[in-house]
């Protein structure tokens, strides 16, 4: 979320590339900027982002795409694919505009799986299909088409044509284990510190969870005593 500083200089930008435009268009953007909050200001610069271009999941997400909408809540978004890869090509991604894996909060993360295994069961016996497909492309070169983070989740049959196969490559074996070896150590202890540090949240939370239930029992079971 922007600053307050932060939104008022945006505010400033947009407002003097006003200058620019026909008369009867800068009457209305103005009143829009103006009275916009950080959250709308911070919208209307994504908007504008990349080459002038507007993120189309951040236009689902603001209601100006018609879309299949399955699921939305305060973090994440659930719609169907209108062109899909198979019936039932579910698209999932976070309500903020992020563009990578490392940038989405855990418990977004969590959530948009948590979605996904939930709906899984009712998608493949609606879709009947025998199996599915979660994929992300992250970056370009992976074929992401567009910079909002989505897990596309695909309903399979037998034999439908969709391909996830790639060439297998023979690589020098001694060059995998330098790899794994500098990987597992130069990763070990962020990992570790990280799934440790969502461990004890994860604790913390269901303790005073518990707590909170154990006091409603005992309070209700006190004023049901004489
Ligand atoms: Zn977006």
């Amino acid at each position: 979320m922007l600053s307050e500083e932060e939104a008022e200089e945006i505010r400033g930008k947009l407002l003097e590339q006003l200058g620019k435009l026909p008369e009867e268009q800068v009457k209305g953007l103005k009143k829009q900027i103006q009275g916009a909050n950080a959250e709308q200001l911070e919208h209307m610069i994504k908007r504008q982002q990349p080459q002038g271009q507007q993120c189309i999941f951040c236009q689902i997400i603001h209601g100006e795409i018609e879309t299949i909408k399955i699921y939305e809540d305060n973090d994440i978004f659930a719609v169907l694919d209108i062109f899909p890869a198979s019936s039932g090509h579910l698209l999932v991604f976070p309500r903020q505009h992020y563009q990578k894996i490392e940038e989405i909060p855990e418990n977004i993360f969590t959530k948009m799986f948590v979605f996904i295994k939930t709906i899984e069961p009712l998608l493949l016996k609606m879709t009947k299909a025998s199996a599915l497909n979660i994929f992300i492309a992250q970056g370009d070169d992976a074929g992401q088409k567009v910079p909002h983070f989505v897990i596309n989740v695909i309903p399979r049959q037998e034999k439908d044509g969709i391909s996830f196969e790639w060439q297998r490559q023979k690589v020098d074996k001694k060059k995998i284990e330098d790899l794994g070896n500098k990987l597992k150590k130069e990763s070990e202890k962020i990992v570790r510190e990280n799934i440790a540090e969502e461990r004890e949240k994860h604790e913390k939370k269901k303790k005073a969870e518990d707590e909170s239930e154990a006091e409603k029992i005992s309070k209700h079971t006190k004023k049901r005593l004489p």
